[in-house]
C-alpha cells in the first residue's frame, strides 16, 4: 500500500504484511498511550484500546491527541475517533473500562501488550496474564526528565521479577512530567513493539533514559527464581489482589467498583444538582459514574468515603 512505502522501503514487504496483520492492546490512553496508539496506527496496526479516564485539561500538555474540543469525553471513545481519521484501513476497537481480572479476556487476541498504565496493580495483573498466555509486552513509565522502558516476554525476565509491591510509585500527579520525556519513551515502546513484531531482536536490558544529561543506560536482567509469577502463581488474575476499592496513586482518584443503574442515579443526583455526561457516564461535581464503578476525586480516602455514601448509597 502506497500509505506504508516510506517504511516498507526499510523493513521490507513481509515485515509490514505482518504489521497489517498484528493486532496491539494498549492499556492506558495517557502520555505514552495516546502517543503509542498514534505511532502504531500510522504504521498500520491493528489497535484494541483501552482506558478508564475522561480528558482532564491537565492531561492536554502531553498527552497528543487529545484536544480541548476531547476536554469531559471518555479517553478510549476520542483516540478511537481521532485514530480512525487518521488511518481508516486499521482496526480499531475501544473500550473504557477499568481493566481487571474480570473483564481482560477482552485482550486474548492481542499479539502484543503495551502497558501504559499509571499504577502498579494493572501492571502485576497484565504480567500475570502475558505470561499465562505467552503474550510479549512491553512496559514503559516517564516521571520528570526520565523514562523506563522493558520488553516482558514470555519465558524470560518478567516484571515480577524486578518489581516488587513496594516499588517507589511515584507519580506524575505528584512529581511532574516533561512533554518530551514522555514522546521519547513512548516512541523506544512503540519501537520495541514493531521489533517484537516483525521477528527482530529486541532489547533484553531495562532501558533507562535521561535527559538531564541525554543518555540511554541498559540494565542487564536476570530472571529472580523466586519469582512467584514465573512459578506459574497468579494473584492478581485470580481475583485474590483484586479490591474492591482503589487509591490511583497521587492523582486524588478513588474508585469504587459496583454496578450502577444510570438512569435511576441520574434521576435522583439530579434534585440535588448539577448532571453532565453521555450515555457511558455521568459527571456530578467530582463524582464520575460509570455503569461498572464509580469514580470520586477527594483530598483523602475518608472525604471519598463520605461522598461516596452520601450521593451514591450502598
Ligand atoms: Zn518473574
Amino acid at each position: 500500500m502506497e500509505r506504508y512505502k516510506r517504511q516498507e522501503l526499510f523493513i521490507g514487504k513481509n515485515k509490514q504484511k505482518r504489521l497489517n496483520k498484528s493486532i496491539v492492546a494498549v492499556i492506558g490512553l495517557g502520555a505514552l498511550g495516546s502517543l503509542v496508539s498514534e505511532l502504531l496506527a500510522r504504521a498500520g496496526i491493528n489497535l484494541t484500546l483501552i482506558d478508564r479516564d475522561v480528558v482532564e485539561i491537565t492531561n492536554l500538555q502531553r498527552q497528543v491527541l487529545f484536544t480541548e474540543k476531547d476536554l469531559g469525553e471518555l479517553k478510549a471513545k476520542c483516540i478511537k475517533k481521532h485514530l480512525a481519521e487518521i488511518n481508516s484501513n486499521i482496526k480499531i476497537n475501544s473500550s473504557a473500562i477499568d481493566l481487571n481480572f474480570n473483564n481482560i479476556k477482552l485482550i486474548r487476541n492481542a499479539d502484543l501488550i503495551l502497558d501504559c498504565t499509571d499504577n502498579l496493580e494493572t501492571r502485576f495483573l497484565l504480567n500475570e496474564f502475558a505470561l499465562k498466555n505467552k503474550i510479549p509486552m512491553v512496559y514503559g513509565a516517564a516521571i520528570r526528565d526520565k523514562g523506563t522502558v522493558m520488553n516482558i516476554i514470555p519465558g524470560k525476565v518478567c516484571f515480577n521479577c524486578i518489581f516488587n509491591k513496594s516499588s517507589s510509585n511515584e507519580t506524575c500527579d505528584t512529581s511532574g512530567v516533561l512533554n518530551t520525556i514522555t514522546s521519547l519513551t513512548a516512541s523506544i515502546q512503540a519501537n520495541e513493539a514493531i521489533k517484537i513484531l516483525t521477528n527482530q531482536d529486541y532489547e533484553t536490558g531495562l532501558i533507562r533514559i535521561d535527559l538531564s544529561n541525554n543518555s540511554i543506560t541498559r540494565l542487564g536482567l536476570k530472571k529472580n527464581p523466586n519469582c512467584s509469577v514465573c512459578n506459574g502463581i497468579y494473584e492478581y488474575l485470580n481475583g485474590k489482589k483484586d479490591k474492591d476499592f482503589i487509591k490511583f496513586c497521587g492523582s486524588n482518584n478513588f474508585q469504587f467498583r459496583r454496578k450502577n443503574n444510570l438512569e435511576e442515579l441520574k434521576k435522583r443526583l439530579s434534585k440535588a444538582g448539577k448532571i453532565t455526561g453521555s450515555r457511558e457516564f455521568i459527571k456530578f461535581d467530582n463524582i464520575i459514574i460509570f455503569k461498572d464503578r464509580v469514580m470520586i476525586k477527594a483530598d483523602n480516602e475518608n472525604e471519598a468515603r463520605s461522598l461516596y455514601s452520601k450521593y451514591i448509597g450502598d
